[in-house]
């Protein structure tokens, strides 16, 4: 199924076949790992499909056709990461241009942005883009692009696409939409208007805490164009092993979603019940500030959380020890529970001022709900809030937790509880 022939099916059938024939040579069903780095040429001079795998990968190149199917798109470009992809897309502008951005976004992209663009003199405004009042204030003539993170992370704001994208377009500015936290199955941003969907692969496209990777998907031959060369020029492509992982991974991403968000769904509502939780951020619960948006501009809520809890930062401490599903770690979007401290890890490149300023507080918590059985998570959820109090006794060492085992060179356990 080529990825124009794919309009008229449906994401889950996309997501199967979308960019990956049977194998011309073999007939091998799913598209091999074209493990190799240079194609031979058949003449002088000659215009190949192929000839390096920087410039083009054939396990690559299933894998943009099928994510560029997935978002509605005619084009999609593979990356190392996702900051190597929202890094392609910077390389575009010049000295001069400016960006509007939500303030409250991935703290990589955050530190892409202050720490290595600024250097090159493009300009950026961090604004709350919940308000499309603020999005048309901040843009000026010289604005090229309309970041938006939405759902942001790790405060679950969500931005309506449509308007802001509408307000840019206006201004001559595209529109580009990180679409990480949604997913092509649950938000499609470029039918609302966007230009150009960035996504981290690393969460839940690949979906299980095994591969970094990062693309982006464009209708506009124009940007293509431009982030194609861009991608060559500059190199930061995935290889096709991680290729491979990626498209494996797509193949269940409407299941593993649709499982996560009932999780999460579950999962905040218990928490939002909780004596010991002061407040609890998810799109799909009705005290969300943008409840009625989020329904309305996507199909699914996601299953990001974001919590707050009595007792501040000791207590923080006492419960991710206490806990023995939710291993304390970056990343999200993946099969197995993960608790991150946002404060002191994924926006620990975000300043205490400019943390305090957006509302990221020292005391929240992010969770991203795997598709465990979700009576297990609550369980533990709820042991965790009860061993955390002032009260209780000195906690278990949270048994689910990686990074100090490695550290040590000592296996880490990973024991369920019976
Ligand atoms: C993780 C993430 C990124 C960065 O992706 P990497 O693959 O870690 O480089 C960008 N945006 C969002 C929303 C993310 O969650």
């Amino acid at each position: 199924m080529s990825v124009s022939s794919s309009a008229s099916y449906h994401p889950d059938t996309i997501a199967i076949h979308g960019g990956q024939p049977n194998e011309l040579l073999t007939g091998a069903v799913i598209p091999p790992i074209f493990q190799t780095t240079t194609f031979a040429q058949s003449e002088l001079g000659g215009t190949p499909e192929w000839c390096y795998s920087r410039t083009g990968n054939p396990t690559r190149a299933a894998l943009e056709a099928n994510l560029a199917a997935l978002e509605g798109a005619s084009f999609g470009l593979a990356s190392a990461s996702g900051l190597a992809a929202a890094n392609t897309v910077l390389l575009a502008l010049s000295k001069g241009d400016h960006v509007v951005a939500s303030q409250d976004l991935y703290g990589g992209c955050y530190r892409l942005f202050t720490k290595v663009f600024a250097r090159f003199g493009v300009e950026f405004s961090l604004i709350d883009t919940t308000d499309p009042r603020n999005v048309d204030s901040a843009l000026r003539p010289e604005t090229r692009i309309l970041w938006l993170e939405t759902p942001s992370n790790p405060l679950l704001k969500v931005t309506d696409i449509a308007a802001c994208a509408a307000l840019a377009r206006a201004r001559g500015a595209a529109t580009l939409v990180d679409n990480t936290f949604a997913t092509p199955i649950f938000q499609r941003p470029l039918d609302l208007g966007a230009d150009i969907v960035l996504h981290s692969t690393t969460k839940y496209i690949g979906g299980h805490c095994d591969v970094i990777g990062g693309a982006l998907v464009t209708r506009d031959p124009a940007w293509f164009e431009r982030l194609k060369f861009l991608q060559n020029a500059t190199g930061c492509v995935p290889g096709p092993q991680d290729c491979f992982l990626l498209l494996r991974g797509i193949k269940t991403l409407s299941l593993r979603v649709q499982r996560h968000a009932e999780n999460a769904q579950r999962i905040a509502e218990f928490l939002e019940g909780h004596s010991n939780v002061l407040r609890v951020i998810y799109p799909g619960l009705q005290s969300h500030p943008q409840y009625e948006l989020a329904r309305r501009q996507a199909s699914g809520f996601g299953s990001i959380i974001s919590i707050e809890l009595r007792g501040g930062i000791e207590r923080v401490r006492r419960f991710v020890r206490s806990l023995r599903l939710w291993p304390l770690a970056e990343s999200l979007g993946g099969v197995k529970s993960l608790l991150c401290h946002p404060a002191t890890m994924t926006h620990a490149a975000v300043e205490l001022a400019e943390r305090h300023r957006i509302g990221i507080s020292d005391g929240l918590i992010r969770l991203s709900v795997g598709i465990e059985d979700v009576r297990d998570l609550i369980a533990d959820l709820d042991r965790g809030l009860a061993r955390s109090s002032p009260a209780a006794a000195e906690p278990v060492v949270n048994r689910a937790a990686t990074c100090t085992g490695a550290r040590k060179g000592t296996r880490p356990v990973q024991e369920v509880p019976s």
